[in-house]
């Protein structure tokens, strides 16, 4: 399968890996939004939030949890924000699942 998070998971491409577990990856996105912008993926492929192919409830509930700490070590545990890009109409590029670890800056309020 041609997917860049499987390859940057087996290390055929490389990355600025910050955190890693038999689950889960953690790297630096190439193309930060934010000051720190990390992106949290399951080792297992699956093609976003709405195709999670057999990855178990606990195994998407650990890529939360490693979210939380991978901010808390880049020193934004206090204030970031997480997304989900779901599917090309929300802006989702690569279909690999991956949750958005943004921070380091003041953001603004989406909703309400
Ligand atoms: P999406 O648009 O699918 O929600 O997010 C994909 C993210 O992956 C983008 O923010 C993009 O900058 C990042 N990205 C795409 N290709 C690579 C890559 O080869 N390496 C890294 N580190 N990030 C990538
Ligand atoms: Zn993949």
């Amino acid at each position: 399968m041609d997917c860049v998070f499987c390859k940057i998971v087996s290390g055929e491409i490389p990355a600025q890996v910050v955190y890693e577990d038999t689950v889960s990856m953690a790297f630096k996105d190439a193309n930060p939004a934010t000051p720190v912008h990390l992106l949290v993926v399951p080792k297992k492929h699956a093609d976003s939030l709405a195709d999670t192919g057999d990855l178990t409830e606990a195994e998407l509930g650990h890529l939360l949890k490693v979210a939380a700490h991978v901010a808390t070590d880049a020193g934004v545990g206090d204030n970031f924000r997480l997304l989900i890009n779901t599917g090309e109409g929300a802006g989702q590029s690569v279909f690999h699942l991956h949750v958005h670890v943004l921070g380091g800056k003041r953001m603004g309020r989406l909703i309400g």
